[in-house]
This record gives C-alpha cells, sequence and structure tokens, in this order.
C-alpha cells in the first residue's frame, strides 16, 4: 500500500469476500488503536458490536452482492480499548484473479454524531421553549380576557354608580344635585344659542295628612305613583327631578311661558285624574321662564314665588311667575 493510502485520512480495509480483513491503512489503526497484525486475517466482525454484527448479515452483504456498491452506511467500530466510534463506510466489491474482494473507506463520525446530539438538543430546547412560550402567551390571554373581564364589570359598575350618584333612590328621578347642574347647563345654553327654558317646581298637596292617615310606607308609594305620572305625561328631554320630600322640580328645554303653562297644566291634570284608592292627590305648581336677567337662584325663586301663590290661592292649580302681578291663573 502506497503512503497516500496508507495514510489518507479516512480509514481503509480490504476485506475478503467473507469479510476477512485482507489488507488495513495506518490512518484506521491509529484511528482504533490497534497494530496492523492485530488486524490482519481477523474478521471484519472481531471489531463490531453484536448489533453491527447483525446489520453486516442483513444488509452490508446482501447489498454488496446485489450492486457491487454500499454508500454511507452507517457503523460503530470498537477500539481496542473498547470505545465504540461511530463511522460511515463506503465499500465497493471487485474481482482481482478470479478472487473477490471488497474495499472499504471508513470514515470518523464521532463530530458528526456529536454535531448531530448538539443539534438535537437544541431542537428539543427550542421545542421546550416554543412550548413554554405558547403556554405563556395562553396564560396571557387568561390573564387578558380577565382583564376584559374586570374592566367591563368596572365599567358597568360605574355607569351603574354614575347613576345612583344622580338618582333619587325612592322614585328612580334625577336627584336635587343633578338638577342643579342640568340647570347651570341649561342656563349656559340660553347665552350660548338663545335657547329659551322654563322650570317648574311641584308640591304635593297636603302630603303629610297621607302620612298621618295611612302611614309612611303608603306616603313613600304616593311619592312613586306621583313620579311616575309625571315622568309619563312629561317628554324625553324634560329634565324631572325629585327636588325635596315631597316637592319636584322638572327643567323644560325650549319652552317658552305659554309652553311652560300648557306643560304645568297637562302634569297638574295627570296627577288630579290618577287613579288613587283611599285618597285624593293633587299638585300644586309653580313655572317660571328663564329671562335675560335672571340667575341660577333668581329662576327659583321665581318658580317657588308662583308655587307658593298656587298654594294660597286654593292649591291643585299652577301659576307663571310673569303673572304673579296679576296674583293667579285660576283653573
Ligand atoms: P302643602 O299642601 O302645604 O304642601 O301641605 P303638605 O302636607 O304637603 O306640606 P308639609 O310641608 O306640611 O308636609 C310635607 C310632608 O311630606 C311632611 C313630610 O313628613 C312628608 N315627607 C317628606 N319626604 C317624605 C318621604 O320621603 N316619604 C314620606 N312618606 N313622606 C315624606
Ligand atoms: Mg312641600
Ligand atoms: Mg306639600
Amino acid at each position: 500500500m502506497d503512503n497516500q493510502l496508507n495514510f489518507a485520512p479516512c480509514g481503509y480495509i480490504t476485506l475478503s469476500s467473507d469479510g476477512v480483513i485482507k489488507t488495513v491503512n495506518q490512518t484506521l489503526l491509529n484511528l482504533l488503536d490497534y497494530k496492523k497484525e492485530e488486524l490482519l486475517d481477523k474478521h471484519l466482525e472481531s471489531i463490531l458490536s453484536n448489533k453491527n454484527k447483525f446489520l453486516l448479515h442483513t444488509y452490508f452483504y446482501p447489498h454488496i452482492r446485489l450492486y457491487n456498491f454500499l454508500e454511507e452506511m452507517f457503523l460503530s467500530i470498537i477500539a481496542k480499548n473498547g470505545q465504540e466510534i461511530p463511522i460511515l463506510l463506503n465499500a465497493r466489491s471487485y474481482t482481482d484473479n478470479k478472487i473477490e474482494y471488497i474495499d472499504c473507506i471508513l470514515i470518523n463520525a464521532s463530530k458528526r454524531i456529536q454535531y448531530e446530539k448538539e443539534i438535537r438538543d437544541i431542537k428539543m430546547k427550542l421545542e421546550e421553549t416554543i412550548i413554554e412560550k405558547d403556554n405563556a402567551i395562553d396564560k396571557l390571554e387568561v390573564l387578558f380576557q380577565d382583564n376584559q373581564l374586570k374592566q367591563n364589570e368596572l365599567i358597568s359598575l360605574n355607569t351603574k354608580l354614575k347613576l345612583m350618584a344622580t338618582s333619587d333612590m325612592l322614585t328612580g328621578l334625577k336627584n336635587r344635585r343633578f338638577f342643579q347642574e342640568s340647570l347651570s347647563n341649561s342656563i349656559d345654553i340660553y347665552f350660548k344659542q338663545q335657547k329659551i327654558f322654563s322650570l317648574l317646581i311641584i308640591d304635593i298637596d297636603y302630603f303629610k295628612q297621607i302620612n298621618d292617615n295611612f302611614g309612611h310606607l303608603v306616603g313613600d308609594q304616593t311619592l312613586v305613583e306621583v313620579a311616575n305620572i309625571l315622568q309619563s305625561v312629561s317628554r324625553k328631554v324634560d329634565v324631572i327631578s325629585r327636588f325635596g320630600g315631597e316637592e319636584f322640580a322638572i327643567i323644560l328645554p325650549n319652552t317658552d311661558k305659554i309652553g311652560a303653562k300648557k306643560a304645568a297644566e297637562k302634569l297638574r291634570l295627570a296627577v288630579d285624574n290618577g287613579h288613587w284608592n283611599n285618597f285624593h292627590i293633587t299638585v300644586s305648581i309653580g313655572a317660571s321662564t328663564f329671562t335675560n336677567i335672571d340667575t341660577e337662584q333668581s329662576i327659583l325663586n321665581k318658580a317657588d314665588g308662583a308655587l307658593y301663590t298656587s298654594k294660597n290661592i286654593g292649591r291643585n292649580r299652577i301659576t307663571h311667575s310673569d303673572e304673579l302681578a296679576n296674583q293667579t291663573n285660576q283653573l
């Protein structure tokens, strides 16, 4: 064997047709740490594990016999110290002087196996990371949905709170605070856009007697009933509020004196015609219409004065503050 083959950068052996080692190069001897005489005339099986011996018979020989050629067979050969060395084997069979030989090239694949293992490890870690990432995304999604739910709850709670803060608990009408804000808004709009509006203050007549004769509970139910009547007769744009104990106040947007009187009369009549059982309920109403010289307080005072007049001249009637000079607007 010439030097080039002897020290080629791969192992080289020639086998007889039945697998006996006939030549071996130095590169392979170095890899396995054998001396030449320790391997020559030994069967190839002597440097193979049992598993690989099996492969030799089930794959190597049949393939070589069929095709005279074999490429990239993966095997492990055993070094003198017992260490298994993975190799890639290419083989070719040929006949020389009527004797059949098999030439084999053995390439040390330890590094490749190591690389493959590292690639497998990296792939596994990647897969684990992807699973962890997916789990984290799932958790995030659950948290996000949870957060969304809580936010919705908060929004609906805020809406309820807002409603509670602006509503009268007994009647469900707007409360006095809301009324004051609406009045202030209406005055702003009046001065900015010259949009006229009127105000009604409605007081139940002789309400104390209801409480005294029928009890506080019936009194409460009566307040709710009157509130319902006021609401059913009013427009959507009207701001109906419980102003105090048995008093209600209504802001009538886009309503002048005539409109205010009409609305007040409609309300008064609706209560008067209400279906009351053991008693009869009526209301007295004071109306006022906002003018250039009015303020939040003055329009309230005007309506209050008109209400006072309605009470004084017999109750169950309406008075507009503009007519206070005439004293009454009797029905
Ligand atoms: P007037 O015709 O002069 O208005 O007589 P009135 O009895 O309606 O007026 P007064 O101011 O003398 O009495 C009002 C009564 O309303 C006294 C109070 O106990 C009652 N009242 C105030 N708020 C409530 C309430 O929330 N529920 C009940 N049941 N009664 C209330
Ligand atoms: Mg009163
Ligand atoms: Mg009253």
